[in-house]
């Protein structure tokens, strides 16, 4: 089985070939544009996507050494996601697979996140069912208990900020560009993260609370320039240290309570923060702590990509899950 596999929920035009649950190519087009307004620009987003998702599609089919006779099925990403993004991608997607008279399937971009632990790697071991995943990217965070392929239920969510855009937002207030996850961290690996302490929400349950962290760096950083202009500039590894392992304690509270109440305790992250290096140690020394076994994706199957859409789109293939022209995209999709 050959699926050809685009995702275009956001700022990425992504386009992959995958063998069944091997990738054979996977291509990302970034929007740099966005950088120069903090943030992204839906309408800006639409445009780069119509210009990148020719090139990117065809350089996906070269690499993969593939001609578009031989795929099986075409795999897109339905939502969740920027309407104007969805669009271009759903609308090739559809035009496509009708040309071609192949079957088209539609992808949750969040299960797609999860499921990235399918493709087939060297020395990365899938995970076996129920298993939890920590879901942590620029728009969510989730904690999923996750029974089979298409049988998974939130346990846990966050009642406000996602994760990312907490790594976003402190960032912006420390004067990084965007987007600053990637930058939090590269400063926090050089830093003391015992050197400053913010306080963690305190959230019933499985569920999250960020925006009061962002306010307290908020408050912490104006404070801190009043005694000294240069207080970021001298201390930016520690403070982003600090945020950092503030970040961190909050999630992996949040996943030994959900190993406790589900028993379960087989781990899995996912999205764009599972590429963040404070996490991924913490994840794995879990391992040796508690005595999790933990899924850790390959850094390219962290933040958007096809691939991962690709993976998805091959078990909805197998088990015949196809659509018509007429399925919709949707900025907000039923888990
Ligand atoms: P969603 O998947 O919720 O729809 P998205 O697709 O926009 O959102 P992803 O691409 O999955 O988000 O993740 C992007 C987020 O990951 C951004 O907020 C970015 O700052 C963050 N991120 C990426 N790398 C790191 C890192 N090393 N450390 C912290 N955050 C990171
Ligand atoms: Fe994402």
């Amino acid at each position: 089985v050959f699926i050809l596999a685009i995702e275009s929920s956001c700022d990425d035009t992504a386009a992959a070939v995958l063998h069944n649950d091997k990738v054979l190519s996977n291509v990302v087009a970034n929007q740099l544009i966005h950088a120069q307004y903090g943030g992204v620009v839906p309408e800006l987003a639409s445009r780069a996507h119509q210009q990148n998702i020719v090139p990117v599609i065809d350089a996906a089919l070269r690499k993969a050494n593939i001609s578009k006779e031989q795929l099986s099925a075409i795999a897109f990403t339905q939502g969740p996601g920027l309407m104007g993004s969805l669009l271009v991608g759903s609308s090739f997607a559809k035009s496509m697979a009708l040309a071609l008279e192949i079957p088209l399937v539609s992808v949750n971009h969040m299960h797609a996140h999860i499921l990235a632990h399918f493709i087939d790697e060297e020395g990365f071991e899938k995970p076996s069912f129920p298993f939890l995943a920590l879901t942590i990217s620029g728009g969510h965070t989730q904690i999923v208990q996750v029974n089979d392929f298409f049988d998974m239920t939130i346990i846990g969510e966050t009642t406000d900020d996602a994760v990312g855009e907490a790594f976003d937002k402190s960032a912006k207030i420390l004067g990084l560009p965007y987007p600053g996850g990637p930058l939090v961290d590269k400063h926090a690996q050089l830093g003391n993260p015992k050197t400053f302490a913010f306080t963690k929400p305190k959230v019933p349950g499985l569920n999250f609370s960020f925006s009061g962290l962002k306010t307290a760096i908020l408050y912490f950083v104006q404070k801190k320039k009043l005694d000294n202009p240069d207080f970021i500039a001298e201390n930016i590894n520690d403070i982003c240290a600090s945020i950092q392992y503030t970040i961190v304690e909050i999630l992996m509270d949040k996943l030994k309570l959900a190993v406790k109440e589900t028993g379960i305790n087989q781990i899995a992250i996912g999205g764009g923060v599972s590429a963040n290096s404070g996490i991924r140690k913490a994840i794995k020394d879990a391992e040796q702590k508690y005595g999790w076994k933990t899924f850790v994706p390959k850094f390219e199957y962290t933040t958007d990509n096809a691939a991962m859409i690709g993976i998805v789109g091959y078990q909805k293939f197998l088990s015949k899950q196809f659509e018509t022209a007429a399925v919709v995209s949707k900025a907000r999709i039923q888990f």
